[in-house]
């Protein structure tokens, strides 16, 4: 898939390349086996050199994995990460531009060291901002679609171009972004009045809410409309079962926990048996949230 000679070119572009790398280094489940190639890309010569002598389909663009279970039995293809140059923000007034690969949580404290207003609900999330737009990552009402103000792309034909807010659908933990690799994020916020409580307030939910201790990849659920999928899980009384080293968590019934050494088969089998039990019970289908690499 991979010849000497593209190896190489990528070396020196910059790239750092693992061979048969694990899956469950790079993501927030600790779980997945050995990939072909796990490429670190640090610039846009590197990706666009990539992207011009391999098939897209057989790359998949990670950016922190923490919404992805990866199989046991590894990724044949390449698992590809945007580093390097990919992670920046600024700040020109109201607008940050902030490359693909740049951890939310910076984006955040920057929001607050500038006192703009608008993203606060995403304290806590991890992963990189590429991710979360490609996700329309959020919390209750709240959705990083609603700062997004335009994105900058690889296309399906490997092509860079650029997209504006209005031409890019997003809807519940989804986007029309699909074939794209995104590089770059335009937000807008607004000027901040009142101090940081808001921020504040999100962090104490987090915590009082969600299980912080082991590795998970967030809700593995979307909510179905007008209803709580944690609340769906208590109510069949699912909260603590385990499969292996799989285990659904005691605090909160959409987290799904890695309690040591647990492997994809096992969360993918309680995510069956949940969705086999609310079905039973409430006649309602669970949809999961979480992206399961195949
Ligand atoms: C403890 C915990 C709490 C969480 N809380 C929330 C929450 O409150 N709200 C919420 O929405 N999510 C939450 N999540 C899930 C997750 O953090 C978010 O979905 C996050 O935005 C994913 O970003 P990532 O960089 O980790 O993406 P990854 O998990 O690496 O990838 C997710 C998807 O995005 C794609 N992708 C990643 N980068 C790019 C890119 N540059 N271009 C194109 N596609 C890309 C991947 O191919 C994949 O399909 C939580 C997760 C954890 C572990």
């Amino acid at each position: 898939m991979l010849s000497k000679r593209i190896i190489n070119e990528l070396l020196d572009l910059g790239c750092i390349i693992l061979r048969n790398e694990l899956l469950s280094k790079h993501c927030s489940f600790r779980i997945g086996g050995p990939v072909d190639f796990f490429i670190k890309i640090p610039n846009e010569a590197a990706l666009s050199f990539l992207l011009q002598y391999v098939n897209r389909k057989k790359i998949y663009i990670l950016g922190s994995g923490s919404n992805v279970l990866f199989p046991d039995n590894g990724y044949n293809g390449i698992v590809a990460t945007l580093v390097g140059e990919f992670k920046y923000c600024f700040v020109n007034k109201y607008n940050i531009t902030c490359g693909g690969g740049t951890q939310l949580s910076d984006i955040v404290n920057l929001t607050t060291i500038h006192n703009l207003t608008g993203l606060e609900f995403a304290i806590g999330i991890p992963g990189t901002i590429g991710g979360a737009t490609y996700c329309n990552a959020g919390l209750q009402t709240k959705w990083i679609s609603s700062v997004i103000n335009g994105i900058e792309f690889f296309n399906e034909n490997s092509q860079k171009a650029y997209l504006d807010r209005k031409d890019i659908s997003f809807k519940y933990r989804t986007s029309s972004l699909n074939t794209c690799i995104i590089t770059q994020v335009r937000l807008k916020l607004n000027k901040k009045s009142k101090s940081n409580y808001n921020i504040n307030k999100y962090l104490y939910h987090r915590i009082q809410t969600q299980p912080m201790s082991l590795p998970n990849a967030g809700s593995i659920f979307k909510n179905p409309i007008g209803l709580n999928a944690g609340k769906l899980i208590e109510d069949a009384q699912l909260k603590g079962v385990c499969i292996g080293k799989a285990k659904i968590s005691e605090k909160h019934g959409n987290f799904i926990l890695n309690t040591g050494g647990a492997c994809a088969n096992e969360v993918l089998y309680l995510i069956k048996l949940i969705q086999a039990k609310v079905k039973q019970k409430f006649n309602i289908t669970l949809e999961p949230e979480i992206k399961i690499i195949k």
